[in-house]
């Protein structure tokens, strides 16, 4: 495997979607990073939120990953791109296929040629778990089949293809990731395309029957945003690039059954469920192989279910309280 780690120096990092859950996590991380001495954000504010972000300290540029004006404007003077904007959601992609896309693989093709205009920036992609899709090998080693089942998959496959080729035939230095299931604070809850953690949380919290689709045996490898962020920064720092996808998970498998168990033990009363058929695209079981991830990054430790869970269920009561006020 062809991966690379180059030298340390201080840089100015653009995040785009740096408005959204991870993006703004992410955001506040490299703000208090030794060696990133600036932070940019480009944002179509589609999924993401203003009040995410502190704007004195980031520079935020609102506007689409597809406007090549805009895209130039935010890159300006950058080391260094995470690119995270993207319609994250299976569901939205099967209702607006052309949607997803025009954000998710269009727009990747849009950052990479930024990167190239800009002097071959090193740039970090967010890739997902999804690409896998109907392929039952578990757990998911990178060199797997990839089979998408949904629009999303397919068009984070592609993001990814056009990443490992700008850095094949352009030399850009490039590396991208698949998340598996991440979840934490500032995740959105309450909407119909909210991820499981947040949807269960927020509907424990409230006293209400927490949505379950299917019967609850679906695992997932559910990875804490600060695990993905701690990555993330690392990466930047050392400017590690690589020729293959890296999954970004530990390995771990938790069934939706057992991250509801967890709940209830953390807001200490009985959860109710409310049983849904299973959606279309949704896989019945991911479960990362981490072994290149943690060759990367031996230094990396994973928060546990156990922590996220409650760092989530915190942050999620604060929110709410704020919201009663
Ligand atoms: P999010 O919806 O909170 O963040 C996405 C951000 O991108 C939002 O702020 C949105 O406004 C912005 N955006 C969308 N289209 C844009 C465009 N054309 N131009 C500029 N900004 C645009 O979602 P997230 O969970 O933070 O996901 C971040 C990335 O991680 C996405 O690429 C997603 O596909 C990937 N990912 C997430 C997960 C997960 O579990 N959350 C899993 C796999 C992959």
């Amino acid at each position: 495997m062809a991966c690379a780690a180059g030298s340390i120096g201080i840089m100015r990092v653009l995040v785009t979607g740096g408005l959204g859950f991870i993006g703004a996590n992410l955001c506040r991380r490299l703000l208090a990073t030794a060696g990133i001495d600036g932070v940019a954000v480009l944002d179509d504010l589609s999924t993401g939120f203003r009040h995410n972000l502190d704007w004195q300290s980031v520079d935020v540029h609102i506007g689409s990953v597809l406007d090549d004006t805009a895209l130039d404007r935010a890159v300006l003077g950058c080391d260094a791109i995470v690119h995270l904007a993207a319609i994250p959601s299976v569901p939205r992609s099967i209702v607006d296929p052309v949607r997803s896309h025009l954000a998710n693989a269009t727009g990747t093709v849009a950052v990479l040629e930024a990167a190239r205009r800009h002097g071959n920036v090193h740039t970090i992609v967010a890739g997902s778990s999804s690409v896998y899709g109907s392929n039952p090998a578990l757990p998911k080693h990178e060199d797997l089949a990839t089979r998408p089942v949904s629009p999303y998959a397919a068009s984070k496959l592609a993001a990814e293809a056009y990443t490992l080729a700008y850095g094949q035939s352009y030399q850009v230095p490039t590396l991208s990731f698949r998340f598996f299931n991440v979840y934490g604070p500032l995740q959105g809850a309450g909407h119909a395309y909210a991820a499981v953690v947040p949807a269960f949380v927020d509907a424990a919290l409230r006293g209400q029957a927490v949505p379950l689709h299917g019967d609850g045996s679906q695992s997932r490898d559910f990875t804490f945003v600060d695990t993905v962020t701690a990555v993330i920064c690392t990466a930047l720092i050392q400017r590690v690039t690589s020729d293959f996808p890296i999954n970004l998970a530990f390995g771990t498998n938790s069934s939706l059954r057992e991250v509801i168990a967890g709940i209830e033990s953390l807001v200490g009363h009985q959860v109710l469920v409310e049983q849904h058929p299973i959606r279309s695209g949704d896989v019945p079981h991911s479960q990362a192989d981490g072994s290149r991830l943690k060759a990367l990054f031996p230094e990396i430790r994973p928060v546990s279910l156990c922590d996220g869970l409650q760092l989530t269920v915190e942050w999620m009561r604060e929110h709410l309280r704020g919201e009663t006020m």
